[in-house]
């Protein structure tokens, strides 16, 4: 493979996992035939970013640059490209490489794929240096790994649907949520938030645990039937061995028993939430009624376009709140005592 030449964009990034964001710039590759640049216009922050700018996965290099949920428009392309023309208005999430040839990317589930290269955190096998997020100006990525943002969504509100989004799709589809089913979320989050709103799209009945009473509203608009805050012990008890799947979005520590003890014989707990150090489980809080505890990472690529069409049939996006580049430390600060509603996305004009 020939060496691409490296451009300079402006982005966000973290010496340290104790320094703050700040600006700075990054090298990113020049196209190569089978590549797309799209220049951001809006970027979610996921509490991944905060997670791995702080090095609490202990797998960050620095400098760090986070973001990984981007709606932008395409600016160049390679000669080989053929699905997007310049000025599309497209998505980038998580993931920006995998080999494309083994099961799991013949199964369209890439994020599985033992070569797989995630926005930031991996390497960028052009340039053999690490790969940045999208706190950035603009991004280089293969051309598989675009996703087309449909005409009727609002560009800012879908930003976080390409991380939020597919990762709680993905896991209530995989196991069939739908009419007849009670099922809780646990968090009110940015993850949280889109699965109460999918999860009530799918027909079933939506219970949101909080841990914030002040949310109670906002998750009744969003779509849950009922809201459990999660803190008091009595209305926790009423809900012993009801719930068919239960999405736990929490991130951090936390006690998973709580939860699994809610379930039904064979209910199952999906985690997507992924706190910093292990969480314990009770055997008797599996084995007393079959019940079972899962992992789901984010969603492959044609279930994100699947996604995206979902939501665009059914006039699903993000609630957010707007900042600029300079506020996201804060947003950070805001994040970690759970007040965000219920997405930042970053307006990259202001970079
Ligand atoms: P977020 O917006 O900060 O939401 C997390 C929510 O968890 C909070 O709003 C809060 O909701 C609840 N919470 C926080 N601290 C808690 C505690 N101590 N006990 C109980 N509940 C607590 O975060 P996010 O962006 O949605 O991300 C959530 C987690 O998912 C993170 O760990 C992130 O890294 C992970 N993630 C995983 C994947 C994947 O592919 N599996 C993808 C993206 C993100 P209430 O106020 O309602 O209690
Ligand atoms: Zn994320």
């Amino acid at each position: 493979m020939s060496k691409p030449q490296a451009y300079s964009v402006k982005a966000y990034s973290a010496v340290s996992a104790k320094a703050p964001l700040a600006a700075s710039s990054i090298p990113r590759r020049e196209t190569t035939a089978s590549d797309v640049k799209v220049d951001i216009l809006y970027c979610g922050v996921c509490h991944s970013d905060l997670h791995f700018a702080r090095n609490e996965w202990n797998f960050t290099q620095y400098p760090a640059v986070p973001g990984h949920e981007i709606i932008g428009r395409v600016a160049t392309m390679g000669s080989d490209v053929k699905k997007f023309k310049v000025g599309d208005l497209v998505g980038v999430g998580c993931l920006v490489e995998s080999c494309s040839t083994c099961p799991d990317c013949r199964a369209g589930l890439e994020q599985f794929c033992p070569e797989m290269a995630m926005t930031y955190g991996s390497t960028d096998k052009h340039l053999n240096l690490p790969t940045y997020g999208v706190y950035a100006q603009s991004i280089v990525v293969r051309d598989e790994f675009v996703l087309r943002i449909p005409a009727n969504l609002n560009p800012a509100a879908a930003a976080p649907l390409l991380c939020a989004g597919i990762t709680t799709y993905s896991p209530l589809r995989r196991w069939k949520v739908g009419p007849g089913q009670t099922v809780g979320i646990v968090g009110l989050g940015g993850l949280g938030h889109m699965g109460v709103k999918f999860a009530h799209a799918l027909g079933a009945h939506v219970v949101l645990f909080t841990t914030s009473p002040g949310k109670t509203a906002d998750a009744q608009r969003l779509g849950a039937n009922e809201v459990v805050v999660s803190k008091d012990e009595q209305q926790m008890a009423a809900q012993a061995g009801r719930f068919d799947f239960i999405l736990d979005t929490v991130s951090a520590p936390h006690d998973l028993n709580t939860y699994l003890n809610l379930l039904k014989r064979d209910g199952n707990m999906v985690l997507v939430g992924a706190p910093e150090k292990p969480l314990a489980v009770a055997s008797f809080s599996l084995i007393m009624r079959r019940r079972s505890l899962s992992g789901s990472l984010i969603g492959g690529l044609p279930e994100t376009q699947e996604m995206l069409d979902f939501c665009s049939e059914h006039n699903i996006t993000s609630d957010i709140e707007m900042i600029r580049m300079d506020q996201v430390n804060e947003a950070y600060e805001r994040m970690l005592k759970s007040d965000v509603k219920y997405r930042f996305v970053i307006d990259m004009t202001s970079l």
